[in-house]
């Protein structure tokens, strides 16, 4: 799988060694497991999906994550991406809304000793019940019809965010914060890709009535 990123222009190597050093198949359920080194996307709980290896390279490549970064990444899902964050070396805060993939990725990053903090929220308002912004880095994983403003606020001035904006399909942009000014931001775009998309507020499952 590497190989076929670094053949795909993935030069980072602290990109290309964590993704070694990360396997993806712990982060998918075993009914998929056969696919888990293939570029695909996949199925996980509540309806949602563990992005594509090459999605998850492009975008921590684009972050440019150096050691001990403080990153806030919007949309846990699986919580694949976030320990490539952690192996990377950077300091996690991790938002998911939907409450079932919550409880279960937080007990599998704890129990492979990830130390990323997870939050249960909606990453539309970044975290609120506790501040640990500004953040040197921010990431979204879920497609963001727009550039959330809280979360620009939430960005270090020299800090970057990694964000797909679109509906149907998202263009990823990397918006590189030079000031408190939006004249001031500088976007990069790296191709269309298509994610599911970023929905307001917190999602607890119904049991259904038998
Ligand atoms: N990084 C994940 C990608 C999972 S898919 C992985 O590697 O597995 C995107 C995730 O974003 C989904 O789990 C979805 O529930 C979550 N999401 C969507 N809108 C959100 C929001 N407003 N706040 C937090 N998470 C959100």
């Amino acid at each position: 799988m590497c190989a076929r990123l670094a053949n795909m222009g993935i030069t980072d190597k602290n990109v290309l060694d964590a993704m070694t050093d990360v396997p993806r198949h712990w982060f998918i359920d075993s009914l998929h497991k056969s696919l888990a080194y293939e570029d695909v996307a996949i199925s996980i709980d509540c309806e949602q999906t563990i992005s594509r290896p090459s999605t998850v390279a492009i975008q921590s490549q684009a972050l440019e994550v150096k050691k001990d970064m403080k990153v806030l990444e919007v949309g846990t899902g699986s919580g694949y991406q976030t320990a490539i964050l952690c192996a990377m070396g950077a300091r996690v805060f991790t938002i998911e809304r939907q409450h079932g993939l919550f409880i279960k990725t937080k007990a599998l990053l704890d129990a492979l000793h990830y130390k990323a903090k997870c939050f249960l929220g909606d990453g539309y308002k970044g975290l609120t019940e506790v501040d640990y912004s500004p953040y040197d880095r921010i990431i979204i994983t879920c497609g963001a019809p727009y550039v959330p403003e809280a979360l620009m606020k939430q960005l270090k001035v020299g800090g970057i965010m990694v964000i797909p904006v679109g509906e149907q399909q998202q263009e990823m942009l990397s918006i590189t914060k030079n000031g408190e000014s939006p004249e001031e931001w500088i976007q990069k775009p790296y191709g269309n890709f298509k994610f599911v998309p970023m929905l307001d507020g917190r999602q607890f499952q119904h049991r259904r009535r038998p």
